[in-house]
């Protein structure tokens, strides 16, 4: 078998966004993943299905492994004609022993490639306002390590040069030691009242940070228990953060929201959560997927496509299906050439023009978009005798084929997609749920709710509504609300008009509120 390939990728200081397009790429293409602790886990969504995973960080209850075990890993999988990326955080080289990996690659003779990354020690800084360099408070910085013992770290560091070598010191993994650190750079000659911070897992939900000066934040770390990671900063940089603080202060900064709709719905959402300061973690519970069972009623349906003068398509869903089931029954789209076209919305109609196919009846904003809005936007050109095709999904309501019917429209509904349960794998939902590390949970239907509560039965939960209880609940309409009551979940938000901007601003108000 041909020998593999491996990148050394940089996946950035934790937001999973600030991962290089190449280093993207990179995982886009890998047949294995070996990452660490710092590597923000929902990179791996972008593994392709089939990719084997390995986590080679440290475990409460188990060593961390050992950097040759590491080196062998990446070479066995390499051998056996993998194409692998090796995720670290922030950047590889930094402090991330990537020179040491791509050493043992170069003796087996693997090809590989090195991908850069953000690195902690810039943009854990700057996510909490603080440029390492300030044309007039700073002109270079000088990124130490703090890891060793303190008479190695003596050994190692010339602290008489280093104290006043630079405006900014960046120091990484040193929060274990900033005793003996900020004593050696004042025994240099560093000012005591040289501004210093602590910035905990930056560019994550659970940043947070810490100021003082060389004298006092030793006692600071120690009273408040602050714990690593992070990166400490020294230098008059660091006042900036009182003027330039921004994402400490964005309305959802600090709140990580579980997301529980279908994937392929679950963009939008996580998008404006990201926005707005908050950290989305996408935990699909349900999936739709071509209703292969109906295969027969589809068919005869699609049979009759001239036969149709109004085609009414209710939701993105409703349009991919509609025509992934054309291309299955062979049906050309030409042959529907009577037929009008109605969408429930403006996204629904951008996903039938992205078809080549602009839709004749839409609702406007104030009629609504959902089906009576829908129904509405017809006007006169519905007229009694006429036959319409309901393409929708098997969880659609029966409001819209009633009122067309009452109407007198001869109205042929087709199931054509369906949605199901799924229960993805997860290391670490249940556990992030039991520590509060989940702020709100998001339920954009009821089957959502039940989805997420059998999903946690799978996942190995014992008591799925008590693990829920420990997060904020946030619902879409009063129908979702009382599903999650009837389970026994308090409901903090309740989202009206129950749409995606009603939810996210539910969610603001809420902790608006709370302070
Ligand atoms: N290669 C990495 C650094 C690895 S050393 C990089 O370029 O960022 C590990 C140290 O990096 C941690 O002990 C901590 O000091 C720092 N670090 C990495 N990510 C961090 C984060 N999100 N928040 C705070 N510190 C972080």
């Amino acid at each position: 078998m041909a020998t593999g390939k491996v990148y050394l990728v940089g996946a950035g200081p934790g937001d999973p966004k600030l991962i290089t397009v190449r280093g993207l790429e990179a995982l886009q293409r890998s047949d294995a993943i070996v990452y660490d602790r710092l590597a923000a886990p929902q990179l791996l969504q972008h593994a392709p299905p089939h990719a084997r995973v390995f986590y080679v960080g440290k475990r409460p209850e188990r060593h961390t492994m050992k950097q040759e075990d590491i080196n062998r890993l990446l070479v066995e999988l390499a051998l056996e004609g993998y194409t692998v990326t090796r995720l670290k955080g922030g950047d590889p080289t930094v402090f991330g022993r990537g020179g040491e990996e791509a050493e043992a690659l170069r003796r087996h003779g693997i090809p590989y490639e090195i991908v850069p990354g953000v690195t902690s020690a810039i943009a854990v800084p700057a996510y909490a306002g603080i440029p390492v360099t300030h044309r007039e408070l700073s002109s270079s910085f000088l990124v130490l390590t703090g890891h060793e013992r303190p008479d190695k770290l003596d050994s190692m560091i010339r602290w008489d040069r280093v104290a006043n070598a630079t405006g900014t010191l960046v120091l990484l993994m040193g929060v274990s030691h900033i005793d003996h650190i900020c004593r050696r750079l004042m025994e240099h000659g560093r000012t005591p009242d040289t501004p210093v911070a602590l910035v905990r897992w930056g560019t994550r939900a659970e940043q947070r940070t810490l100021a003082g000066t060389l004298a006092d934040i030793a006692q600071k770390v120690r009273d408040s228990d602050f714990k690593p990671p992070a990166v400490i900063i020294v230098g008059d940089v660091v006042r900036q953060r009182e003027t330039l603080s921004w994402y400490e202060r964005k309305p959802l900064f600090g709140r990580r929201v579980l997301i529980t709709r279908a994937r392929a719905q679950a963009a939008e959402l996580s998008a404006r959560i990201d926005e707005l300061g908050g950290e989305p973690y996408e935990y699909p519970v349900i999936e739709t997927r071509m209703k292969v069972s109906a295969e027969q009623e589809i068919r005869a349906a699609l049979s009759q496509a001239e036969a149709y003068d109004w085609v009414i398509l209710t939701s993105v869903n409703g349009v991919d299906y509609f025509f992934r089931w054309l291309v299955t029954c062979g049906v050309d789209v030409r042959r529907f050439h009577r037929a009008r076209f109605a969408a429930v919305g403006p996204k629904t109609a951008d996903a039938l023009k992205a078809r080549g196919v602009v839709p004749d009846v839409l609702p406007d904003r104030s009629q609504g978009y959902q089906a009576e809005g829908l129904f509405a936007a017809f006007g006169d050109a519905l007229r009694p005798g006429q036959r319409a095709l309901l393409p929708r999904g098997d969880l659609a309501r029966d409001w819209l084929p009633e009122a067309l019917r009452r109407h007198g429209v001869e109205t042929v509904e087709a199931d054509i997609y369906e949605t199901v349960p799924v229960a993805p794998r997860d290391d670490r939902l249940i556990e992030w749920l039991e520590q509060g590390r989940i702020h709100m949970v998001t339920f954009t239907s009821p089957s959502t709710v039940l989805h997420l509560i059998g999903a946690l039965a799978q996942l190995g939960a014992a008591d799925p509504v008590g693990l829920l209880r420990q997060a904020d609940i946030a619902c879409i309409g009063s129908v979702t609300a009382e599903t999650a009551i009837s389970c026994g979940l308090d409901v903090g938000v309740v989202a009206e008009p129950s749409t995606i901007d009603g939810l996210v601003e539910g969610i603001v108000n809420y902790y608006a509120n709370k302070g």
